[in-house]
């Protein structure tokens, strides 16, 4: 046999492996490593808003804690064959998914080894599918566009590729790995080719993103690739943190990313009864990968922080575990929650990996919490990036859009007086009410004729300063730095 008629089954035992392997295969890291190429203050942006969540989530007050927030979800589904443009259904019963992990009405919570279920936490977010959209128009929170792009995960799997990779790698797996599937992303994005992006522009084959401040917008379309004939999962979904939005604390990073804002899923392992699911084997159940996004787009990190033990994910009470590691256990083989229990890939650590949680990278099958650290972070997120999508409900009117782009707040953030004016109208004709994200009226002092407020005594987080007449109700969001 030649040396390349040996390397062939070896290549392709590999991406076997690669597919049983990386069961969660999650696309966060990839896609964020990308933003951070093209804008170098990235990272550090994340880090900040991340930090702010955390100092947002050890001094907020703890009965809001138990108050259920809710947020609307529109769904696109953006199809190139049949069996891609999912039935309503299946978005149906994954939002009910997304309801019972956020909401710990989950059933398999009972399966938590009991040091973990003592530290399980309920997130209190409640999804639910839009039912106006941003025109004000009645809508079923779904959209469906028929597209012309095959998949959006563009890769050239060719031979030469392939070769090429294993030239440089030898017989390292995870080298191989890496150099295709990363640097196969860095090729198409340089030479133009599809990007994963491109699913959230209606100029490229997608749709683009009902507003993002608003409505969580979750797109689900296909995410294959083609490999020697063979079409299987490159990534399962992926999703950014939040970063820069414009209510928040963030000096260094003004780009503004809006645009990409949301959950990408690939049609295979949406929803619960999916029948794409059962190829995927442990690689993706019962709607758990639309979870583990969905933790990504509320700034969590995997468990192991994409590296080592010394790699942190930023949550207290989450134990250290090594990606590496993680990533070359064998779930096909490793079938039974129990067996995968006694996976401690960072010893020194006190406790086992926490298979059990949504963010760790072991069988999806064995995963049913959230911690009571990563619930924070993720209602703190509401409180800050994210907290357009609570508490604006209803319709503006045309007069309301108009007179908004003429109400200015500032200084924003503010810890002290905030100043307040409004173009085209007496301000001083309305009635100023500050709200905080939940809605309920908070007690400041209003001066000057409605153009001063004094902030001093809030708690830190995110308010909703509302001037109201008998025909308007205009809005701007601050926020608070105490
Ligand atoms: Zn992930």
């Amino acid at each position: 046999m030649t040396k390349k008629g040996l390397l062939l089954p070896f290549l392709l035992l590999c991406f076997v492996q690669f597919s049983a392997a990386q069961h969660t295969y999650c696309g966060y890291q990839k896609a964020t490593n990308q933003l951070a190429n093209q804008f170098p203050t990235y990272q550090k942006a994340v880090q900040q808003t991340f930090d702010e969540a955390k100092r947002i989530a050890a001094t907020s007050s703890q009965s809001r804690s138990n108050d259920l927030l809710q947020v609307q979800v529109v769904v696109h589904v953006v199809h190139n064959t049949t069996v891609q443009n999912i039935p309503d259904e299946l978005i149906y019963e994954q939002i009910e998914i997304l309801n019972e992990d956020f909401q710990s009405l989950n059933q398999d919570q009972e399966n938590a080894r009991d040091i973990f279920k003592a530290i399980a936490g309920n997130a209190g977010i409640e999804f639910v599918l839009a039912t106006e959209d941003p025109d004000g128009n009645p809508t079923s929170g779904i959209t469906r566009t028929e597209t012309e792009v095959e998949s959006f995960v563009d890769l050239d799997l060719d031979l030469a590729a392939i070769l090429e990779a294993s030239a440089e790698c030898g017989l390292d797996f995870t080298c191989i790995q890496e150099k295709i599937l990363v640097g196969g992303l860095e090729e198409s994005a340089e030479s133009g080719g599809v990007q994963m992006d491109d699913v959230k522009n209606s100029e490229r084959g997608g749709i683009d993103p009902w507003d993002t401040d608003r409505y969580i917008n979750i797109w689900v379309t296909n995410l294959n690739i083609d490999f020697l004939g063979q079409s299987m999962p490159a990534i399962l979904g992926f999703a950014y943190p939040p970063v820069g939005a414009p209510n928040w604390p963030d000096e260094i990073f003004e780009s503004d990313l809006s645009s990409v804002a949301g959950v990408v899923i690939h049609h295979e392992a949406f929803g619960k009864s999916n029948a794409g699911e059962g190829l995927l084997g442990n690689l993706a159940d019962g709607g758990r990968t639309t979870t583990h996004e969905m933790g990504h787009y509320f700034g969590l990190r995997h468990v192991h922080g994409d590296g080592g033990c010394g790699e942190d994910d930023g949550i207290d009470d989450t134990p250290a575990a090594d990606a590496e590691q993680q990533a070359q256990a064998d779930p096909e083989n490793l079938p039974v929650c129990e067996e995968l229990y006694a996976i401690d890939t960072c010893p020194e650590d006190d406790m086992p990996d926490m298979v059990e949680n949504y963010m760790d990278y072991n069988a999806i099958t064995c995963q049913n919490m959230f911690t009571q650290e990563q619930v924070k972070i993720m209602r703190a997120m509401l409180q800050g990036p994210r907290a357009g999508l609570l508490g604006q409900m209803s319709t503006s009117t045309a007069e309301e859009v108009a007179a908004t782009q003429g109400f200015k707040v500032y200084p924003n953030p503010t810890a002290n007086t905030l100043n307040l004016s409004l173009e085209g109208y007496d301000i001083a004709d309305f009635e100023v009410r500050v709200q905080n994200i939940l809605g309920a009226t908070v007690n400041v002092n209003v001066t000057n004729g409605n153009t001063q407020i004094d902030m001093s005594e809030l708690k830190g987080g995110v308010y909703l300063v509302n001037l109201v007449s008998e025909n308007l109700q205009i809005v701007k969001k601050v926020s608070v730095l105490n």
